[in-house]
């Protein structure tokens, strides 16, 4: 064993009364770990992974410093194996049984969140995967598009810039069939090679240098090296609008962790979609940063994991899953566009990531980055009490101005049939186009219509599974649903009255956007962007690319396009329907809308040539319009605290979601009776439900909620816990809990 796998854990005495057994955690949903039987000449400290049996099977897992139990030791089955990898350190260990403890889920489900790439705990088996040839290469440099598909060209520099991978992994960075692929071996484009087993990563280089910081960026850059340096645990908030640097000014905290010989991580939402952060990573420190998320090749996730685990790997950048990797040495941890919604994940261990990275920063005392221009409630609420503290970035970058944004009162707008655009924003459109600029169209909804209804009978088109409404496709002639992916080939006839002819598309989604953008604008170009038309890290790229070299005048896109791209020739954007998040209700409605448009606003003129907004609303009075207009957002995040701090929610106080479902309706009712019988009546706590979820049916399962309020103070998982233990559920209904919730549906 290399000095770096050392454990910092002593070995478990040999001595002991126990000596011949362990306790070992599993990756399963399972309350605590299970003893083991110790062979007599193995040694094994609290960290390692083990290949143990379980029933019928064998799975790896890892000791764990947890209490033995009590079963006899005729029965203790042995260990099979000490697997050859760098051990789970205390830190991590820790961390896992925080999460757990805080987000009330079993200690295997989290730990299983930690290991999830098992490939990488056993020796590399010796693999082919597939590589590109030199005539691939010469193939795309002569740009030969006649021969090239745009999948094939997709596909081979996917080969191009990626390591060797399997056709299933290559086709989809390529984003088409394997078929594509295995098209290409024939033509002596693609060819098979055997791949080795560790692979080397290119370092970055800390002391290349970046561009020569202003006073502001110097002074906030100064403060969080010094933070970096210092190696304890604090919290920061670089807060700065868009385009001030933000990025630059991390990236010296960066530095100054590599500098120091630690890793750093960057968390980024939506990561997959993050090209251009990449090769902004690269220019600053020569090599692109180690990724993490869910679009990587299996080859790759072992690579890194392992790589992580061995201290190999400086720099990973990711999506929140990327803060249970195996850092040996992690010196920093930045998390950008902290307020982004994605860091919460909703499915499987329910868990913040913004919230967990500061819980990781504080177990393993080091310093945690957020960066954001509209930070959250949460954060700055922390600022305000002193807990983090903040440094302030006020003006973008050489100058550029923030954009104008002007609000539209659709009230007084007279908007011919069928159309979403009002004539400011159709004059401002044409005048960019004329001026050979571009223009973003930002609506929140994919498809073509949200809503499809019979004119003759008014018959409404609604999933069978869930309660929302179809959406149209129109390109593709599907009726749509996003919640449980369910599809219909759009009738001719009426399902209800048999009518022909008669069904009408109620509203727009981008895809009509777009047929109106081209009704008005027959030469300009259009992309429309959406999560289910812009798949994979290609897809992203080519589109970057395609706005960059100006091969696209028009983006009309969803949130998908809202996040981070920096497009010197963009300067103005239109937001179709500023009112669509305000409408939902929830607690965050309003702080969440006015995050989303700002930093939808942030795209627009971001270089010397001014930007504009135009924001559509029907309720120009609304406090997210008038702060957008006025860009005031300090005014608008006192009014919010001042709302939240009156209610009682979040941050002022707590609340946990319990989640009832079940594919039966009375069996849930039944459910959520017996909840209620037992709530709790503890001072500072209220519950409330059981309600019909919004989506009080979801994929064919029927759904309840309820909500437990608290005062700050309150051990809210302490009160959950003593409510659910005596409870039994009828073992066809769920309960899902989830600890500050985010999304009420
Ligand atoms: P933010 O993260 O706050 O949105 P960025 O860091 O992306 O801002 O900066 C916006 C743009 O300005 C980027 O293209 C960046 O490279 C550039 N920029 C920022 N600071 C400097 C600087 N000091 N010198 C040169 N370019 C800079
Ligand atoms: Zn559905």
């Amino acid at each position: 064993m290399s000095e770096r796998h050392a454990s910092s854990d002593a070995a478990l005495s040999t001595t002991s009364a126990v000596a011949n057994r362990v306790s070992v955690l599993l990756p399963l949903p399972l309350g605590g770990a299970y003893d083991y039987r110790l062979p007599e000449e193995v040694a094994l400290a609290p960290g390692d992974f083990v290949v143990v049996p379980l029933g019928s099977r064998e799975v790896i897992g890892v000791v764990w410093d947890s209490e033995l139990g009590e079963i006899a030791d005729a029965k203790l089955k042995p260990i099979v194996e000490k697997l050859d990898a760098p051990p789970l350190s205390a830190e991590l260990r820790r961390f896992i049984e925080w999460v757990a403890q805080y987000t009330m889920t079993p200690l295997g489900a989290v730990l299983r969140m930690a290991m999830s790439v098992p490939e990488a705990l056993q020796p590399p088996r010796p693999m082919l995967a597939w590589a590109i040839t030199e005539a691939g290469r010469d193939t795309i440099e002569r740009a030969d598009m006649r021969e090239l598909t745009p999948a094939r060209r997709r596909l081979l520099e996917a080969a191009r810039d990626a390591p060797p991978m399997s056709t299933k992994e290559l086709a989809r960075l390529g984003g088409c069939g394997t078929g594509v692929v295995l098209a290409l071996e024939p033509l002596g484009w693609l060819e098979k090679v055997p791949v080795s087993a560790r692979r080397e990563f290119e370092l970055p280089d800390w002391r290349h240098r970046g561009p020569t910081l202003s006073p502001e960026q110097a002074e906030a850059a100064g403060a969080l090296m010094a933070t970096v340096k210092r190696g304890e645990f604090s919290v920061t908030l670089v807060d700065g609008v868009t385009g001030s640097g933000k990025t630059e000014v991390y990236f010296q905290a960066i530095a100054a962790a590599l500098e120091a010989g630690r890793q750093a991580l960057v968390l980024l939402p939506e990561i997959a979609l993050s090209v251009q952060f990449l090769d902004r990573f690269a220019r600053r420190f020569g090599v692109r940063p180690a990724e993490w998320h869910s679009d990587l090749s299996q080859a790759e996730r072992r690579h890194t994991w392992r790589g992580v685990a061995e201290g190999r790997i400086p720099v990973v950048v990711g999506a929140r899953s990327a803060l249970f990797l195996p850092f040996p040495k992690l010196g920093v941890i930045v998390v950008d566009e902290e307020h982004d919604l994605s860091y919460k994940q909703e499915d499987g261990v329910i868990y913040h990531a913004r919230d967990m990275g500061v819980v990781r920063g504080s177990l393993s005392r080091l310093p945690v980055v957020l960066v954001s221009a509209t930070p959250s409630l949460e954060t700055v609420v922390n600022v305000e009490q002193g807990r983090y503290r903040r440094l302030h970035l006020p003006e973008r970058h050489a100058g550029a101005a923030l954009p104008e944004v002007r609000v539209i009162d659709m009230r007084r707008q007279r908007l011919e049939r069928q159309r979403f655009l009002a004539a400011p924003l159709v004059s401002a459109l044409d005048a960019t186009l004329q001026a050979g600029e571009q223009a973003m169209l930002f609506l929140n909804r994919r498809g073509y219509a949200p809503l499809t209804l019979c004119r003759n009978c008014g018959h409404r088109f609604q999933c069978s599974n869930c309660t929302a409404w179809l959406v149209e496709h129109r390109f593709v002639r599907e009726l749509q649903c996003h919640h449980c992916g369910h599809l219909e080939k759009m009738p001719e006839f009426c399902p209800a009255c048999g009518a022909a002819g008669t069904l009408a598309a109620c509203g727009p989604g981008v895809e009509r956007l777009a047929e109106e953008v081209s009704a008005r604008f027959p030469q300009a170009r259009l992309a429309v962007v959406a999560s289910d038309t812009l798949i994979g890290p290609r897809a992203v790229a080519e589109l970057v690319r395609g706005v960059e070299g100006h091969s696209i005048d028009v983006l009309i896109g969803t949130q998908v396009m809202a996040k981070g791209h920096h497009f010197p020739l963009l300067t103005l954007v239109g937001v179709v329907d500023a009112d669509l998040g305000l409408s939902g209700g929830d607690l965050r409605a309003a702080e969440r809308t006015f995050q989303l448009l700002h930093q939808v606003a942030g795209r627009a003129g971001r270089a010397e040539r001014p930007g504009q907004v135009f924001l559509q609303t029907y309720m120009p009075d609304h406090a997210v319009i008038r702060a957008l207009a006025a860009n005031d957002r300090d005014r608008f995040l006192e009014t919010e605290a001042e709302e939240r701090r009156r209610h009682g929610w979040p941050p002022f106080g707590r609340l946990a979601a319990l989640i009832l479902s079940g594919p039966d309706d009375e069996t849930v009712d039944f459910a959520g009776r017996a909840l209620t019988r037992g709530a709790p009546h503890v001072r500072g706590v209220e519950v409330l439900g059981p309600a019909p979820a919004p989506l009080a049916v979801l994929r064919g399962w029927h759904r309840r909620r309820f909500l437990v309020k608290a005062e700050r103070g309150v051990h809210v998982q302490a009160v959950v816990r003593a409510w659910l233990g005596p409870i039994k559920l009828p073992s066809s209904v769920r309960l899902q809990v989830d600890i500050d919730p985010y999304s009420f549906l």
